[in-house]
């Protein structure tokens, strides 16, 4: 099925336009980037040959703030998606109500079949190309998939070069040695955690009787499954791009990642008595809350009606289509969307970015407890929202984070 990331935020845009009874023409303010920069960088690949890769980076909207959003290198990644994403950071950066705009970057190229001397040369070579329409004050990229602090370091590097100055705040994501935050490598698990404690006792519900399946073994799946099995969560299944793992008496993400590194899946790593699955399988699995943790439009039309958990808490960004989100919400199961849940991971970019404009530096602790009002608060009147307007809390996450953009374009007259 040929994925529609764009075309599925349009539709949510279109929702959050009504609902705010603002003026048609806001879906086509809303739905057109500021800037578009796509770029052909050329690599000496480790045979010799060179070879052309395209580079996007995609300035969605900056009404409220500087351009911020990561970078993804995956073979799927296209302007269709890149320019999902970015938009999408508008709105998560607005519904925590840090003051940054959207934006996101992306170079078309298979990582897994490449090797370190070769990613590190797309990396400076993204940087180099997208050095002029960056910076601090301007547009901060940051990781995202298959992009680490590695990749931030050489982009640093080249943009620095360029510039001739010193400017960390340019990145996010960064190593600790480079003005990287403290806390930064959990922080989308943490947010998603703070905000998962919130919905349960709202739910009614008690963590130690709660089964969960993560899909997406990464940064930001593998923290949140460490996470959840410390806080007394039953983690039953997982999986990577290998495929998935279940075993409903409990699994240990903390073997299993070592495990993982050991032997490279997770498949391959599982003891005895765990049960094999096709990444497909994992998603339509028995499971009280499940956890998108990879990439998009994985709920759709077609399994949506066939999920067993009762909440999901989207950690990926962009994984439920329109359509499964009607069938979802039909079947009263509750979704929590990406631009409120993993919230988190920007969230303490920012505070990244903060700690490099200001040259001082906070504790592991500080970055915590700044983390964890923003999160409750934000989840907070995102529920109440959808309380009282008796809509999804997705439809209230969007109309809150549009209503937001939308009142700093007013005020700058666009
Ligand atoms: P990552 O590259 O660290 O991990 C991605 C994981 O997904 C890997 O374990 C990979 O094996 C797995 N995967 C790939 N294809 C798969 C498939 N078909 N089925 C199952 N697993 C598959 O990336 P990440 O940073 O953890 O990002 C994951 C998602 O979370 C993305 O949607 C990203 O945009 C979103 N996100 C991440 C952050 C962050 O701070 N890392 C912040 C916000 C949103």
């Amino acid at each position: 099925m040929k994925k529609t990331p764009f075309k599925n935020y349009s539709v949510n845009v279109e929702k959050a336009v009504k609902l705010l009874s603002l003026p048609e023409v806001f879906v086509k303010k809303l739905t057109t980037p500021n800037r578009i920069i796509q770029k052909k960088i050329s690599v000496t690949m480790d045979n010799g040959v060179k070879k052309t890769f395209q580079a996007y980076r995609v300035q969605f909207n900056n009404a409220r703030g500087p351009y911020k959003g990561g970078i993804r290198f995956h073979p799927d990644a296209d302007l269709d998606e890149v320019k999902a994403l970015a938009a999408a950071m508008a709105v998560k950066c607005s519904v925590v109500g840090i003051p940054l705009g959207g934006g996101k970057g992306g170079v078309t190229c298979d990582p897994k079949k490449l090797s370190t001397k070769e990613l590190e040369k797309i990396s400076r070579a993204w940087g180099k190309a997208m050095a002029p329409f960056i910076g601090a004050n301007r547009d901060i990229p940051a990781p995202d998939v298959y992009t680490t602090g590695q990749t931030m370091a050489f982009i640093l590097d080249e943009f620095e070069k360029f510039h001739g100055r010193s400017e960390p705040g340019l990145i996010t994501g960064k190593p600790l040695s480079l003005g990287g935050s403290l806390g930064r490598d959990t922080a989308t698990a943490d947010g998603g955690a703070f905000v998962l404690r919130e919905l349960i006792k709202e739910l009614g519900l008690k963590r130690t009787d709660l089964k969960v399946v993560i899909q997406g073994f990464g940064n930001a799946g593998a923290t949140m499954a460490k996470i959840l099995k410390h806080e007394g969560y039953v983690i039953v299944g997982l999986s990577d791009s290998h495929g998935a793992i279940y075993d409903v008496s409990g699994l240990d993400p903390e073997n299993l990642e070592l495990s993982k590194q050991e032997k490279g899946s997770l498949q391959a790593g599982a003891g005895e008595g765990v049960r094999l699955l096709s990444n497909e399988e994992l998603l339509t699995s028995e499971c009280d809350i499940l956890i998108p943790a990879a990439l998009d439009g994985i709920f759709n039309k077609n399994n949506a009606g066939k999920v067993k958990a009762k909440v999901i808490v989207e950690l990926a960004n962009g994984p439920t289509t329109p359509e499964a989100d009607e069938i979802l919400m039909k079947r009263g199961v509750t979704v929590v969307p990406d631009v409120l849940f993993n919230a988190g991971g920007v969230t303490v970019s920012y505070f990244e970015w903060v700690q490099n404009i200001s040259g001082f530096y906070w504790t592991a602790e500080e970055v915590r407890k700044r983390l964890e009002p923003i999160m409750v608060k934000s989840f907070k009147e995102i529920w109440e929202m959808a309380k009282v307007k008796k809509i999804s809390l997705r439809d209230a996450a969007f109309a809150t984070g549009i209503g937001r953009i939308v009142e700093a374009m007013k005020y700058r007259g666009r």
